[in-house]
């Protein structure tokens, strides 16, 4: 049982941290209760009784101070019978909730301690009363809750007292003001009389500062050695001269705004250097960051290296491929640009990998099919990874060259605009570029949230719209069906899509383009692509999701029907997706009915109208990159969110959000807030450790600290620090490299 929550030594139970305190040294009275906040109440039980309803049986136990009483009331308590004794003192802690029949409050399910009386052994009641009191995650059962936790831990720790080994420099911790380890730990788990409640249960006492700074400054220490061991690996070093400026120059539509500069500057500057360039260009959607990969592309080819850029899906792809072309042409330098997508057939596919391979083509744009079909390149200095394509790559473009040559440089974009020193965490190995400034002219988008019978109202826009010569998209949740409703998988995601994790199994099947994912697969992700919405809706209510095959036909032969209309989803082949998109760039399809395969990158800057119908399924980041899509060009737009007939209180907040603001950090901030970092990051699929004692949200100060402090450990630590003290930091960073994260041999 511990094994399967993760607890192998004494030091993992002594690193599983109480999550809440219960302070019973000074005991709430039920009179200062107050229905709605939740509490911690220590009272007398007065009686209980099992009540057989037609539904299930209540178990009802009636606790009580002088003559206040308070109830509180388990469902399917049948288990909780003769559990206690009137007269016995208990610990309730849960909601406070109104009782309609009595002027006494209640509380339901609430999570309870019976404490320990004169008969209990004086260690118990030492560790359970008149105290602050740790309450700890079971970690299996009755046996195992947190009564067995105290006294292990308690014992453990006066069993260790004096030898728990300190990892971290005295200096570091006296300039920090942390305690050593050994009295963080025992005090993190029996805080000392006078701690402030308060900081102890935001896990903000110093004992909880100093294990989370530790975590934290062990993580940073690690990832900050796998930078510099990519820094001593042999890459390419290339030069940049006024043939490579003339080269950018010549095709460079419109002046770079300071923040492409500054980006490529840094871009560039890690190119020249002779080690493997790893970077991360982060900015908002509509930032501008192809141009800037495109002219970093421009430098490799200019130096006689092959360059490549990797988009999440086919669509993306192709449209990068015609971009890039219809840019180049300006070019005195006609470079060969090929495309290599999953979906092409055999003999084409071939022929591109052979073009690639004798080093005929220059610039390559593709899917992951680049990595799949085993193309070898020539010469291949450059590779970039346009959005969503993240983790596992990196390492796999090993692949993609020729063996005995150098590594190429790697830069990999992302939209989802997270703070810098998170973003250096989350993606470990990488520098950071940001582009936080839109290029010039856009207006901002008009955002408004109207409910489902408006919709009428929302057509009749669009078709004002297209008589302007404007277009418009309208996004559905699902691609079609009302039984077994297919949620869109070309951008697989979780429901509040961070867009940070793409599984692998998905990914290929993005670029092999199948017409969809095999039954099982898909049976297995609606629920996770819509937990929300799994549990807002109703059983009937699942049937009442609109889907975009379905909206397509009602809108072509109904409110639309004067106009253009268009249908594109993921389980079309990826020609047909292609024909499609290309008609709607050239203005051949007025309306676009979608689902979220449109997500991510599309760029047709006529389209000024984003509908999205039930907007409450979808994340914020997803919302916010749909809304990406227009607002493109000079032209006004707006984006109509129709919310469904329910709508959560977590919805409610990201539907406010949208119409709030349009700053992507701003967005990404409270996506990060309301999801928690697990889900916003998919901290596993990251590759990131789930923490022991962090929380990334919760803890962003000290992981700024631990960062500096790691950065400054590895360069040049301290003159106070001594010798002993730095081996051991090098020996704890290993163990606990090895064992927890296992990314990379440290050492
Ligand atoms: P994203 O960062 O979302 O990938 P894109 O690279 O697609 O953004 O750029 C968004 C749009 O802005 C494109 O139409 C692009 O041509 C245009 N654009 C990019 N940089 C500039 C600039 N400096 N000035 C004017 N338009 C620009
Ligand atoms: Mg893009």
């Amino acid at each position: 049982m511990l094994l399967a929550k993760g607890i192998q030594t004494a030091e993992d139970l002594l690193y599983h941290l109480p999550f809440r305190y219960e302070d019973r040294q000074n005991p709430r009275s039920l009179d200062e209760l107050v229905p709605g906040e939740t509490a911690s109440v220590i009272a007398e039980v007065r009686g209980s009784a099992l009540l057989r309803t037609r539904r299930m049986p209540i178990f009802e136990l009636t606790v009580g101070q002088g003559n206040r009483a308070l109830k509180c009331i388990w469902f399917n308590g049948t288990y909780l019978q003769g559990k206690f004794l009137a007269g016995q003192t208990v610990a309730v802690y849960g909601k406070v909730e109104p009782s309609r029949t009595t002027s006494n409050l209640k509380m339901i399910q609430p999570q309870f301690e019976v404490l320990p009386d004169a008969s209990d052994d004086a260690e118990t009641r030492l560790l359970e009363v008149g105290r602050i009191t740790p309450v700890y995650e079971s970690l299996g059962g009755a046996r195992l809750a947190s009564r067995w936790q105290r006294k292990t831990i308690f014992n453990l720790l006066e069993a260790l007292r004096g030898t728990v080994p300190e990892c971290l420099p005295r200096d570091l911790l006296a300039r920090l003001c942390l305690p050593d380890r050994e009295t963080a730990l025992r005090e993190v788990h029996f805080p000392p009389e006078g701690t402030p409640f308060a900081q102890l249960q935001s896990w903000a006492a110093p004992s909880h500062r100093r294990l989370i700074f530790e975590e934290l400054f062990f993580l940073e220490l690690g990832l900050e050695l796998k930078r510099r061991r990519m820094r001593e690996r042999p890459g390419i070093a290339f030069s940049l001269g006024d043939k490579e400026r003339e080269a950018i120059r010549e095709v460079l539509p419109f002046h770079p705004t300071r923040a492409q500069k500054r980006a490529l500057g840094e871009i560039v500057g890690d190119m020249r250097a002779a080690s493997p360039m790893r970077r991360l260009l982060q900015g908002d959607v509509g930032s501008g960051k192809t141009i800037v990969a495109l002219q970093a592309m421009l430098v490799a080819m200019e130096n006689g290296y092959q360059a490549a850029l990797m988009a999440p899906t086919e669509i993306l792809a192709t449209q990068h491929f015609l971009a890039a072309r219809k840019l180049l042409e300006k070019s005195s330098r006609n470079p060969r640009i090929v495309l290599l997508t999953g979906s092409l057939d055999e003999d084409r596919k071939r022929r591109t990998r052979s073009l690639i391979n004798r080093g005929e083509a220059q610039l390559v744009i593709g899917t992951h099919a680049l990595i799949e079909e085993k193309v070898e390149f020539d010469r291949l200095g450059l590779v970039v990874v346009d959005e969503q394509h993240r983790f596992g790559v990196l390492q796999r473009f090993k692949l993609m060259k020729k063996p005995n040559q150098a590594e190429p440089d790697v830069l990999v974009m992302t939209a989802t605009p997270i703070p810098r020193t998170l973003a250096l965490t989350l993606y470990g190995d990488l520098e950071v570029s940001v582009l936080d400034e839109l290029p010039p002219g856009r207006t901002p988008i008009v955002t408004r949230r109207v409910e489902g019978e408006k919709a009428p109202e929302v057509w009749e826009f669009i078709r004002k719209q297209a008589a302007q010569g404007r277009q418009a998209y309208i996004v559905y949740p699902v691609i079609e069906g009302t039984k077994d409703d297919q949620p869109e998988l070309d951008f697989s995601r979780d429901d509040a899509g961070g867009g940070i994790n793409v599984e692998p199994g998905l990914q290929s099947q993005v670029s092999k383009s199948r017409p969809g994912p095999p039954k099982s697969v898909r049976k297995g992700k609606t629920a996770e692509l819509f937990p929300k919405a799994a549990q807002e809706a109703s059983p009937g209510a699942k049937s009442g999701l609109k889907s975009a095959v379905e909206m397509y036909e009602e809108l072509r032969t109904g409110p639309l029907s004067s106009l253009r209309v268009g249908l594109l989803h993921g389980r079309l082949d990826a020609d047909e997706k292609e024909i499609i998109m290309r008609r709607f760039q050239r203005g051949e399809i007025d309306v676009l009915v979608a689902t979220t395969v449109i997500e991510v990158g599309v760029d047709v800057p006529n389209a000024t109208v984003m509908v999205v119908e039930h907007a409450e399924r979808f994340g914020l980041a997803q919302l916010h990159q749909l809304r990406g899509r227009v607002g493109r060009g000079a032209a006004k737009s707006y984006c109509v969110l129709i919310t469904g007939p329910k709508v959560s209180e977590q919805g409610e907040e990201r539907l406010n959000a949208m119409v709030r603001t349009q700053d992507g950090f701003e967005l990404a901030e409270l996506d990060l807030t309301l999801r928690g970092p697990g889900e916003f990051f998919g901290t596993r699929q990251a590759g990131l450790p789930d923490f022991r004692v962090a929380n990334l949200v919760r803890d962003r100060k000290l992981l700024e600290l631990a960062k500096q402090e790691a950065a400054q450990f590895a360069t040049a630590p301290d003159a106070a620090v001594t010798e002993a003290e730095r081996a051991r930091v090098w020996a704890q960073l290993k163990d606990s490299w090895q064992r927890r994260y296992g990314l990379v041999e440290a050492g």
